[in-house]
């Protein structure tokens, strides 16, 4: 697999049309890190198609974007001491 057979428009966990590059390989070519805006979920472009293509990430753990708000903080952030 290279860079041109994977789909960086749609983030495979969430669908949202938000990536962007976060990174590249030292190497030029070598491959492409990306991230999306939307659920921060990221992945290299040389990582299999279950992790890099929307079509065959794993449905039990897609997330839908208009429910990213009500996940809570794991662990929980403690309340302020004073
Ligand atoms: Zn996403």
């Amino acid at each position: 697999m290279n860079d041109t057979d994977v789909n960086t428009s749609i983030c495979p966990r969430c669908d949202a049309e938000n990536v962007r590059v976060l990174t590249t390989s030292p190497v030029p070519g070598g491959w492409t890190m990306y991230v999306c805006v939307t659920c921060v979920y990221s992945w290299r472009s040389t990582e299999p198609a279950s992790a890099t293509d929307p079509l065959t990430y794993p449905a039990e753990f897609k997330i839908n974007p208009a429910e990213i708000p009500a996940i809570p903080a794991i662990p929980a952030v403690p309340p302020r001491r004073r």
